[in-house]
C-alpha cells in the first residue's frame, strides 16, 4: 500500500477510535441517567432499556477493538494484508469498513 493511502486510513481509524470511545461515554452515561430518573414502577422497563444499551456497548467496544487492531497494524506494516490468504485488501473494502482484517474474497 502507498505512504499516503495508509496515511489517509490511519487518519481514518483515529477519527473512529475518537467517535467511538465518546459513543461508549453517551451509552454508559444515558444508561446511567435512566437508572437515575426512572421509578420503581418502570422497573422493567429500565432493565429492558439497559439491556439494550449495553449491548450497543458491546457492539461498540467490539468495533473499536477492531479500530485499534487496525491502527496497531498501521504501525506493524500488516495493514492492508489479508489475515486469511495474505492477500491485499482493496480499497473498496477499506473505504467501506477501514478495519476490515480481510479481503472480499475471505470475508
Ligand atoms: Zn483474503
Amino acid at each position: 500500500m502507498k505512504e499516503e493511502e495508509l496515511k489517509k486510513y490511519e487518519a481514518t481509524l483515529l477519527g473512529l477510535q475518537v467517535n467511538l470511545s465518546k459513543e461508549i461515554k453517551d451509552v454508559i452515561r444515558g444508561g446511567n441517567d435512566m437508572g437515575e430518573i426512572g421509578n420503581r414502577d418502570e422497573e422493567a422497563d429500565e432493565t429492558e432499556e439497559s439491556g439494550i444499551a449495553h449491548a450497543e456497548q458491546i457492539t461498540l467496544k467490539g468495533r473499536l477493538h477492531a479500530v485499534l487492531d487496525a491502527l496497531e497494524r498501521v504501525k506493524t506494516g500488516a495493514y492492508g494484508t489479508c489475515l486469511e490468504c495474505r492477500g491485499v485488501i482493496s480499497t473498496d473494502v477499506l473505504d467501506a469498513a477501514p478495519e476490515s482484517l480481510y479481503c472480499a474474497g475471505c470475508k
